[in-house]
């Protein structure tokens, strides 16, 4: 079975953590893996982030690391010093996972996270894409000399013009060329995106290196109204043996219902212990639809 995991900001509203209490959590639920946004890694020294990876290991938990580039680093700009700064900033965490002996960072990590303030035509998303692709391709050196796959995941519209679907998200791989690239799939996103989500995953197939799992409203899966027989008969078809990580958010305010546009709380009365329910409830759901389809 594919191991499961979860992402920490379905309980807490600010990207910063307490990750001996979240690592503690997960466990105590029965995940395998503890994703959180890698930004704040740079703001910890090798010995903090060396204790909380110790604090994992102790308790059998992995922990993978995602992102939403801040824009203030935005490796697709037009401004080679913006750029540059990408380069540098992403590199910096590339490292700091591989202090953590982390294999996978994921996420939107090809281009400031959101949209341009203007109409972005053909010729400027095709030099977006290409300049992000020049970046990468540096950021590339570094995490394959630290052993890193950095993924490209394919969001919805509201959230990047640069790459929006799975067939996107493989030519942004191919153009990159590297074997540290690796490509990630949400089913909320390829939601909007796709015409057909089973169709999305069995065109990257093999190349599929990290897997998210929400509702169409970033419920917990199987509360809302995706079609989790066709998403799971598609992992079967292409043998998806990499992660499947959950990344619900069900509750509006702070930073991370800013950011993920939460204007609501989806789960009424979100305490804690509802969350935890919650989060019990998606892991036994995922758990069933993986013996369901014998993966
Ligand atoms: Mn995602």
């Amino acid at each position: 079975m594919n191991k499961l995991g979860i992402f920490v900001n379905f309980w807490e509203k600010s990207w910063k953590i307490n990750y001996p209490y979240y690592i503690d959590k997960v466990k105590k639920l029965g995940y395998d893996i503890l994703e959180f946004q890698a930004q704040p890694l740079l703001d910890m020294t090798d010995e903090e982030c060396r204790s909380i990876k110790k604090h994992a290991d102790a308790n059998g938990i992995k922990l993978s690391y995602s992102l939403g580039l801040n824009p203030k680093y935005d490796v697709a700009n037009r401004d080679k010093a913006v750029r540059d700064g990408g380069v540098e900033y992403l590199s910096n965490i590339v490292r700091k996972i591989a202090v953590m002996e982390g294999e996978l960072f994921s996420g939107v990590t090809y281009a400031g996270w959101g949209i341009p303030n203007h109409f972005v035509d053909d010729r400027e998303k095709e030099d977006l894409f290409c300049r992000s692709v020049e970046s990468m391709r540096q950021v590339m050196k570094v995490a394959e000399k630290e052993g890193v796959t950095v993924c490209c995941e394919a969001v919805n519209r509201f959230e990047s013009p640069l790459i929006n679907t799975a067939a996107e998200a493989i030519r942004y791989a191919d153009m990159v060329d590297s074997k540290n690239i690796g490509i990630h799939l949400d089913t909320y996103h390829m939601n909007i995106e796709e015409n057909n989500i089973g169709d999305a995953i069995r065109l990257v197939g093999s190349r599929l290196r990290h897997f998210h799992t929400g509702e169409n409203n970033r419920n917990v899966p199987g509360r809302g109204h995706l079609d989790w027989d066709e998403i799971f008969q598609a992992l079967k078809d292409i043998h998806y043996k990499n992660d499947i990580v959950s990344e619900p958010f069900l509750q509006m305010g702070d930073e991370v219902g800013y950011y993920i546009r939460v204007w609501r709380d989806i789960l009424e009365n979100p305490t804690e212990a509802k969350l935890d329910a919650e989060a019990k409830f998606l892991l036994d759901f995922t758990k069933g639809m993986l013996i369901k389809y014998n993966i």
